[in-house]
């Protein structure tokens, strides 16, 4: 076959040259064809020097360089020996060293030419190749090394398929085959945008004839990455606005009132603007999308609970979502509580509710007699059906995935299939406005930025676990004054290492029952408890009949004991800083100041960076910015956006302006060609929906 032949598709065992065990290592590295091999994208570039003298090279960059072996040594036993050889070239000095090739002493010999080529380091005073490429060069060796400065790619490669060779083997095809991809934006759109073709772009990443070619050919390829996401984004909301509709619940003077008066506080400015932003939003049939952000304690339950009384005031229903039971039993309690006296009907419904009681609770949702649902994530299980659902708050969104909050789009009244609630989505973990705009492209956000007045600051200690009686000590002096206490224990993940939480949680209990805090009444909580247990001790820990709860993070989020003024978290270090941010906003929720301990003897750099940042600040959004900064967006991308896919080359943090540029043409894109079916819209549709289509639901949509 000869490379005119050669076409995107041809599969790699068809390229000439390639031998099978070869064309094998590609395939375990997802290459079977030629555009395949294009798209195994080199993960960084070296600068190859022209074959230089000795005396010239530099440290740290690759080059060759040859010269007379003057001396060979062979250092270390079995395992750890080394092979050391000393090149001159008449200028100067270049030590080599092969590990583990003692073997080599018997084929490089004093008075030998060769030609070496890798990364010289310094060395002494010197430079130092390890385990460079070497060639003996006899008189038959043509002369020369690489001739002229070169990037060369580096590709991640694989056990038996060097990355050499998967640059020979791309070296062979490349022309033919970028000659044959078709690019899905127009010459003019790329000309305005400085963005080379993709042929172009193919090129200068496999072959750059300079470092700024490399620089070019990543940003087509991120502008690419973010341009699809947000194309599907955009779609994928334009058609939801066309389809679908929300009941509208205007806000008139008389529901207003109404709500208000049950309320048992004054919003706060920052909560009565978020209620304007949503009531706003909700008063159309267009479906809300909104993101609620407020620090922990900002009061976003009311803020939910006034949107939902108003899909009530006209005759809907309301869904609150909170990601465990517990936090659902909470609001479920302080709800019914705000509510006593009204004629709203207010019903629980939880996984691990009997099964008699739940079906009798989805009769009851399903014909209309339950106005407002308050709910686990058993709530968008498949089998939920609502009279006529017009607004969905969804409670600490970062519990909850992309792919959950599509789900729940679906459901709606169950009259008409293009009804769609409303859904609002509320979250004490500010998403960095990058990857906000990034993944909730869909979203619209509001900000809760104000607490309710008179809340009392917390102070955060750092102890060691040396210090832990101590602390534990003090914990008692307060509870002798009449305060309560959390004590906290990193849960193992359910369904992960086993059973050693309860036991943990139970050992801490003896020992402080029989130590520091012997005169305390102690309970522990966790989340294997039946759902009449952990309401009781709940409710004996509100009321006061227990000062000190020893709990798992089931505790994390929302949890609300106005009396609780300290929270001693033991093994700090292994928390994250979000959770830890929740926990410690579990105390200084009523009268008296708040104290959060942290015991800990961190391991790790990262381990001591949380918790200083703790202690250094109080702010849930500067501590977010410094989770990132830690952990890395890539991370923050990996764990909590689950359902996304991941870029290969965009980085959301660095390529903000690439993103701001691939939004605004998405959404003008969208705008002229709302489902990307004009006939020149034919390939970025395809190469979309071939990326997102999956994930975002856009199967449905052509
Ligand atoms: P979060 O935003 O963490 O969910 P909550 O909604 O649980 O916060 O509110 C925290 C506490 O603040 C609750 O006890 C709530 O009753 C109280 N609260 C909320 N808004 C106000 C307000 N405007 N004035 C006084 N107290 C408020
Ligand atoms: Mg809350």
């Amino acid at each position: 076959m000869s490379q005119l032949s050669t076409s995107l598709t041809t599969p790699i065992y068809h390229i000439p040259g390639v031998r099978e065990v070869h064309a094998q290592k590609l395939e375990i590295l997802g290459v079977r064809n030629v555009g395949q091999l294009l798209a195994h994208l080199p993960h960084r570039h070296e600068w190859l020097r022209a074959q230089a003298g000795i005396a010239d090279l530099q440290a740290g960059v690759i080059s060759s360089a040859e010269g007379e072996i003057t001396a060979t040594k062979v250092s270390g036993f079995g395992r750890k020996a080394r092979f050391q050889a000393v090149l001159h070239d008449g200028d100067g000095r270049l030590d080599l060293v092969f590990f583990n090739q003692a073997f080599l002493q018997k084929k490089l010999r004093v008075g030998m030419r060769l030609r070496v080529q890798g990364k010289a380091t310094k060395f002494g005073p010197g430079l130092q190749m390890a385990n460079p490429q070497y060639t003996v060069l006899d008189d038959d060796t043509t002369p020369g090394g690489v001739e002229d400065d070169a990037y060369r790619p580096v590709y991640p490669a694989t056990e038996g398929l060097s990355s050499e060779r998967i640059w020979e083997i791309v070296k062979s095809v490349l022309e033919p085959a970028i000659s044959q991809l078709e690019d899905h934006l127009s010459d003019e759109f790329r000309k305005e945008r400085a963005l080379p073709s993709l042929g172009e772009t193919y090129r200068m990443m496999h072959a750059p004839e300079h470092e700024d070619e490399v620089k070019a050919a990543r940003r087509r390829l991120a502008y690419d990455e973010l341009l699809m996401l947000q194309l599907g984004v955009h779609m994928k909301r334009a058609h939801l606005r066309r389809t679908l509709t929300a009941p509208a619940l205007e806000r008139t003077p008389e529901i207003d009132e109404r709500i208000r008066g049950r309320m048992p506080f004054t919003l706060t400015a920052a909560q009565q603007r978020v209620v304007d932003e949503i009531s706003r939003d909700v008063a159309l049939t267009t479906p809300t999308n909104r993101l609620v952000q407020g620090d922990v304690g900002s009061g976003k339950t009311a803020v939910a609970l006034d949107a939902m009384l108003l899909a009530i005031a006209h005759g809907h229903q309301a869904a609150l979502m909170a990601p465990t039971e517990l936090l659902a039993e909470q609001h479920f309690l302080s709800i019914t509580e705000m509510l006593k006296g009204s004629s709203v009907r207010v019903e629980l419904l939880t996984g691990s509710m009997p099964a008699t009681d739940r079906e009798s609770a989805l009769r009851r949702i399903a014909s209309g007699e339950v106005d407002l649902v308050i709910g686990t994530h058993a709530l968008i299980s498949d089998r939920v059906e609502f009279h006529s659902l017009a607004l969905v708050v969804i409670d600490e969104q970062h519990r909850f995935g992309v792919e959950q909050r599509a789900k729940l789009r679906v459901k709606g009244g169950k009259e008409h299939e293009s009804e769609t609630p409303h859904v609002i989505v509320m979250t004490a973990t500010p998403i960095p406005r990058t990857i906000g705009l990034t993944i909730f492209g869909d979203l619209d956000i509001s900000t809760i930025d104000q607490l309710p007045p008179g809340r009392k600051p917390v102070t955060t200690k750092m102890v060691t676990r040396e210090q832990r009686r101590t602390v534990y000590s003090w914990v008692q002096d307060k509870i002798k004054q009449g305060d309560q206490a959390f004590i906290v224990v990193p849960a193992i993940e359910p369904g992960t290492k086993g059973e050693t939480k309860v036991t943990d949680l139970r050992s801490l209990q003896k020992e402080l029952e029989g130590g520091e805090l012997h005169d305390v009444k102690i309970a522990a909580l966790h989340g294997r408890l039946k759902r009449d247990t952990r309401e009781h001790i709940m409710h004996r820990f509100r009321g006061g009949k227990i000062d000190a709860l020893i709990a798992t993070t089931v505790i994390e989020v929302g949890v609300d004991v106005p009396n609780a003024t300290m929270i001693i978290i033991e093994d700090a270090d292994r928390f994250g800083l979000a959770q830890l941010h929740q926990l410690r906003g579990r105390v200084g929720r009523g009268e008296k100041p708040g104290v959060c301990v942290l015991i800990g003897n961190p391991k790790t750099e990262d381990g001591v960076a949380r918790l200083n940042a703790m202690v250094e600040t109080s702010s849930g959004f500067v501590l977010a910015e410094r989770d990132l900064e830690i952990r890395g967006a890539g991370d923050v991308f990996g764990t909590r956006q689950s359902g996304a896919p991941p870029f290969r080359v965009a980085d959301p943090m660095r390529d903000l302006e690439l993103l701001q540029m691939a939004r605004r043409d998405a959404a003008d894109w969208i705008a002229r060609s709302p489902e990307l079916l004009e006939p020149t819209d034919a390939l970025v549709r395809r190469r979309m929906l071939k990326a997102h289509g999956q994930w975002l639901g856009l199967g449905d949509v052509g």
